[in-house]
């Protein structure tokens, strides 16, 4: 009886011991924290869907990475770009900037308002024969960088990005006004070298004025177009259409344009306009990570190329 009641014992304590051995030695940071409790899920909206889902931040990450960046691109633009979506994703949580989510949720799918999202199985069917290597990739660009956020002054930046630069970035200023420390025009000489770099969209004449008198009431009698004045990344920031002075921006969103660095030229039946770089060209260069990262940068140099005095820093090094 003796002997089963010190068995018994053991087993307890064994029972007990070996997931806390476990524990100290695995999971555990000893006294080091860096913040992996924190805003370990969020709530995402799906916007096909029409649902708010909860999801663990880390899973959220990689479809945002699985969506928004080729994964054949450099395991440290990978890594770039997965800092940079989990700093998105954070300060859009603790600022509540985004009101715009009336249902509650911290973050939405839709590309145009928040970050594009693709589940595994999209990514993989996206991905074909290279699935399990491109997936294998993104995973580690998520691990490698586990609760690491951009920060200036202890705080998340909001962590925009696009495509392709015209070959420098835009101060965020010059495309949606107020002034952001760290979001400042600079170079990004790999975008120069995407072969989609330059693009061309035709627009005939008719179409061109009938669209712009509808949208700005833009009156043509006196000339079609005249001079534009350049932001410091080289885009449009006003141009002189008809009577009126127009932004760069709505001009692009006007005519669907890849960017607002275009050159618009009148030609006999409609108006060419000439376009250089691809998105709002604020923040990181997609391609122009890439191309860096080519180069040898690391990730944590990569981004302090786009994003102006940061620091790198764990979700615990955030100030409350
Ligand atoms: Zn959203």
């Amino acid at each position: 009886m003796k002997y089963i009641l010190i068995w018994v014992a053991i087993l307890l304590l064994s029972v007990i011991a070996i997931p806390l051995c476990y524990n100290a030695l695995f999971t555990g940071n000893g006294d080091m924290d860096d913040g992996s409790k924190i805003h370990s899920t969020i709530d995402v909206y799906f916007a096909s869907e029409d649902k708010v889902k909860s999801m663990d931040t880390d899973e959220y990450i990689l479809g945002v990475i699985a969506a928004e960046m080729p994964a054949s691109f450099e395991i440290e633009a990978l890594k770039a770009q997965a800092v940079a979506a989990r700093t998105y994703t954070i300060e859009k949580v603790l600022s509540g900037s985004d009101k715009s989510h009336e249902n509650g949720a911290d973050i939405c799918t839709d590309y145009t308002h928040c970050q594009a999202y693709i589940t595994i199985d999209e990514a993989k069917k996206k991905w074909g024969k290279n699935a399990s290597s491109l997936l294998k990739k993104c995973k580690k660009a998520v691990s490698d960088t586990q609760n690491i956020v951009a920060l200036y002054d202890s705080e998340p930046i909001k962590a925009v990005f696009h495509a392709y630069s015209p070959g420098r970035t835009e101060d965020a200023t010059d495309v949606w006004g107020g002034s952001v420390s760290y979001l400042k025009s600079v170079e990004s000489p790999g975008d120069l070298k995407v072969p989609d770099y330059a693009s061309e969209v035709r627009v005939p004449l008719d179409e061109f004025k009938e669209k712009l008198r509808k949208e700005y009431n833009v009156d043509f009698s006196e000339k079609i177009l005249g001079k534009s004045a350049k932001t410091q990344g080289g885009a449009v920031e006003t141009i002189e259409i008809g009577n009126r002075r127009l932004k760069g921006t709505d001009i692009r969103k006007l005519f669907n344009l890849k960017s607002a660095c275009f050159e618009a030229v009148p030609c006999e039946e409609y108006i060419l306009f000439k376009v250089r770089g691809y998105g709002h060209g604020v923040g990181m260069s997609q391609y122009g990570a890439n191309y860096y990262a080519k180069e040898g940068y690391t990730y944590d140099e990569i981004l302090k190329k786009y994003y102006t005095g940061i620091e790198l820093g764990y979700l615990s090094d955030i100030k409350e």
